[in-house]
């Protein structure tokens, strides 16, 4: 186990020739990415397509070098040692076993490459066959193509096991699997990872999942890492605009208000302003923000801001509906009971205890609720 440094990584794929008088033709995969994962935590990357998710990853491991910067495994400089030499354990989403041989001999194969005794090997397989639990034998007698998705990642999971890694790497693995299957793996991987309290960094796309495996969750745009922090932490206390409105489904609604006279105008609403901004000396121009459940929805004309409804989506789980419509030209959702009829407008009111305030220019969160306990 180890704790995980990235010290002011910047990685380009740009190569020379690439580069032209006024700098590199394409912007940096890593923009001078600082981060720690700490010893035995699991921290999920999330962030969209092309964020650099999977290029961080890489660094870590070895298969992609950073321009500058550095990586640490606890004090030990990592930054020009081989892949091999990490002792990083990597899952992919396509699992990348070797077609031609068995479970088990994808799972000696490390063994055999450094030529150690087949007893070693034995007792290791034997051990994570064990580990990985029920019916995980059979499969070290299958050949990859015999395999299911979600077996192709166990034993995926298991060849990364039985090396001990020191750090483990999971990019999106278990994103090609169907949504039943999915929820399985995930809590199996979960197990796996509290068990042997190995760092891990996790890519994916999907925030609940992230939620679901980590400790913490890094929040990516372009290159940066926008925020770092756990799931309370970026959902409750977003740093800028773009963490609001990238974690939390349905997203937060953002709508352009002016403060102006003791009012908070949202197009052609007035609102009373609540005290508390009065006090916070906000500029004139303002994005506000106001998650689903931080809303107060009305059918009553004046208790709010008017809305047209585009459309009710009932979620009976979860013993409720979520309300939408456009407001200021921004689509807004709101939550409301299951049973909410399909009507043609609403009045939306924040609950201004709720309600996020960002720079209209910078985007940074300029008011956040202090107490997530309101929520
Ligand atoms: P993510 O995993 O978040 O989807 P990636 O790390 O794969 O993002 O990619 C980050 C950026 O780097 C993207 O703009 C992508 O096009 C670029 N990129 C990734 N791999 C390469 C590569 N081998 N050569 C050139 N550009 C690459």
């Amino acid at each position: 186990m180890a704790q995980v440094v990235l010290a002011d990584v910047l990685k380009h794929y740009d190569t020379l020739e690439n580069v032209t008088l006024t700098g590199y033709r394409n912007p940096p995969a890593l923009n001078h990415v600082s981060l720690t994962v700490r010893d035995g935590e699991t921290l999920s990357v999330v962030g969209p397509s092309g964020c650099g998710k999977s290029t961080l990853l890489k660094v870590v491991a070895g298969l992609e070098y950073p321009n500058s910067g550095k990586v640490y495994f606890d004090d030990v400089d990592m930054t020009d040692i081989k892949p091999q030499d990490r002792g990083v354990g990597m899952v992919f989403q396509d699992y990348a076993l070797y077609p031609s041989m068995k479970g088990r001999g994808n799972l000696q194969y490390f063994f055999e490459v450094h030529q150690r005794t087949q007893e070693e090997m034995d007792t290791k397989v034997r051990a994570t066959a064990e580990l990985m639990g029920m019916g995980f034998e059979l499969l070290l007698g299958r050949i990859p193509d015999t395999l299911s998705g979600g077996e192709k990642q166990r034993v995926a999971i298991a060849r990364c096991i039985v090396r001990d890694p020191t750090v483990f790497l999971m990019d999106e693995p278990i994103s090609n699997l169907d949504a039943k299957l999915r929820e399985r793996t995930r809590t199996e991987i979960k197990k796996l990872l509290q068990k042997f309290n190995i760092t891990t960094l996790y890519v994916t796309h999907d925030q609940q999942e992230a939620i679901f495996m980590s400790d913490r969750i890094a929040v990516m745009r372009q290159g940066v890492i926008e925020q770092v922090g756990t799931f309370d932490e970026v959902y409750f206390n977003p740093a800028n605009l773009f963490v609001a409105t990238f974690i939390g489904t349905p997203p937060i609604s953002i709508v352009p208000a002016t403060l102006s006279d003791g009012a908070v105008i949202i197009g052609a609403a007035r609102l009373p302003m609540p005290e508390w901004m009065h006090a916070a000396s906000l500029p004139r121009e303002v994005r506000l923000g106001v998650r689903p459940e931080g809303w107060i929805i009305s059918q009553n004309d004046g208790a709010g801001v008017p809305v047209n409804v585009s459309h009710v989506e009932r979620l009976p789980t979860e013993r409720a509906a979520f309300v939408s419509g456009t407001l200021a030209n921004t689509t807004v959702r709101a939550l409301a009971p299951l049973d909410y009829p399909q009507v043609e407008k609403v009045w939306l009111m924040p609950d201004w205890e709720r309600a996020y305030v960002f720079d209209a220019m910078t985007e940074a969160a300029l008011h956040v609720p202090g107490v997530p306990e309101l929520f």
